[in-house]
């Protein structure tokens, strides 16, 4: 891990900079609400950043006909930084639910979908001492919440 002192909203806003223009083309809003008094955290910028754009490129997929990625941030309890990153798109069947996480499980095969991109987030977020929760319901949409320690292990 390699750690420097960051800002979510920072890194938020770099990863989305090179996505506003898909965000228009798919007809997506974009709504970020981060608290201004957001701590500053030690993290390793470039996991975060591929973390938050898996989970970003996923939500756009799920979001055929456009909606709302909504972003959102707060200190946890228990010095935690804690992010969610929601869509109105799809949602996931409760039995799809159980099997995101492993590497190869995909319900986009014939769109190209390798079904990589959760099983590497998960990794990525225990690599930074974190843990990551899902809440879907389909026709709804799905929320990630990714919780990480406002100071990274180092390992
Ligand atoms: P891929 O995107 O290549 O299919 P992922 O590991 O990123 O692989 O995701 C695995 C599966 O989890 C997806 O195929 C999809 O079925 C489901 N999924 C992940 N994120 C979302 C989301 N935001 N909305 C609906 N389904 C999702
Ligand atoms: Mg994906």
């Amino acid at each position: 891990v390699n750690v420097e002192v960051l800002r979510f909203k920072d890194v938020a806003e770099e990863v989305l900079s090179f996505l506003h223009k898909e965000a228009e083309y798919r007809n997506i809003a974009i709504v970020m609400s981060i608290p201004e008094n957001m701590p500053e955290f030690v993290s390793d910028r470039g996991k975060l950043q591929q973390i938050f754009l898996n989970l970003v490129n996923n939500a756009f997929q799920a979001m055929n006909d456009g909606g709302r990625l909504s972003i959102s941030a707060a200190r946890g309890e228990g010095d935690t930084l804690d992010f969610t990153v929601r869509d109105n798109g799809c949602g996931i069947p409760e039995a799809d639910r159980k099997r995101i996480f492993e590497p190869f499980f995909s319900t986009k095969k014939k769109t190209g979908g390798t079904g990589l991109g959760l099983s590497i987030t998960y990794g990525l977020v225990q690599e930074l001492g974190g843990s990551m929760a899902v809440e879907s319901e389909v026709g709804k949409g799905t929320a990630f919440t990714i919780t990480l320690p406002l100071k990274a292990p180092v390992t």
